[in-house]
């Protein structure tokens, strides 16, 4: 099986589609705040965290910096609610896209690249093909638009892993522990880590989106999105 990473088109005026939204998920995690890093979270997004029946959400839409004690108090509050393979990590954000939406979409929109939706005719043939990893969460975007159809956010749970011979680590913080790295221009995917059969997942550590050939061949089936499919090798 071949896989591609998402990415948005480099020319975003050439597209074929008039679609844009502005829209933040509803809740999230605090990012932590370090006296050495400074403030430090990631752009995960987990839509299928659904928080409404949490009591205590209030301060779940708070993303600015926080004690590690405090980040941690919050993420055992969203734990239960979180399914497995998910990896709540600093400034994670969670529950549905809300906000508003313009113009037509395509199949498949990625702006930006770690933002994954599809409409709902592509939801329902990736679902109707069979393909595996498919976990979409409608997004509640207000439109002026009645005949348009419902976009779904798809969620990514970061299965996968980069090669370690692409990465090149920052030495570990003694403070908060932190030892990321920046994304590497050049990368791969570390095979084994690759889940089998899923067509769809994220790459633990980073923002990236990978999708299987067949993720690519059956959406491609409903027309063009406005969306670059980067071939990932794996080692
Ligand atoms: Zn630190």
């Amino acid at each position: 099986m071949r896989y591609f990473e998402l990415e948005e088109p480099e020319d975003l005026e050439s597209g074929q589609w008039s679609g844009s939204y502005r829209a933040e998920h509803r809740w999230c995690l605090p990012s932590i705040r370090c006296p050495r890093c400074g403030a430090r979270g990631g752009l995960q997004a987990y839509p299928s965290v659904e928080l409404s029946g949490l009591p205590e959400n209030d301060s779940l839409t708070d993303i600015r910096p926080q004690s590690a004690e405090e980040y941690a108090r919050r993420a055992a509050l969203v734990r239960p609610f979180a399914a497995a393979g998910i990896v709540l990590e600093p400034a994670c954000r969670l529950g549905p896209l809300v906000g508003t939406a313009r113009g037509h979409f395509g199949p498949v929109t990625a702006l930006p690249s770690w933002q994954v939706l599809v409409r709902e005719d592509a939801r329902d043939l990736l679902l109707g093909e069979g393909l595996q990893g498919i976990i979409p969460i409608r997004a509640e975007l207000r439109t002026r638009r009645t005949k348009e159809q419902a976009l779904y956010e798809l969620e990514a749970r970061p299965l996968a892993k980069l090669h370690p011979d692409c990465i090149d680590r920052a030495p570990t913080c003694p403070d908060c522990g932190d030892n990321g790295f920046s994304l590497p221009p050049k990368r791969w995917l570390l095979r084994e880590s690759i889940p089998q059969g899923v067509d769809l997942f994220g790459v633990e550590e980073t923002t990236r989106i990978v999708v299987s050939e067949r993720f690519v061949d059956t959406v491609n089936r409903l027309g063009p999105s406005d969306v670059v499919y980067r071939e990932i090798t794996a080692e």
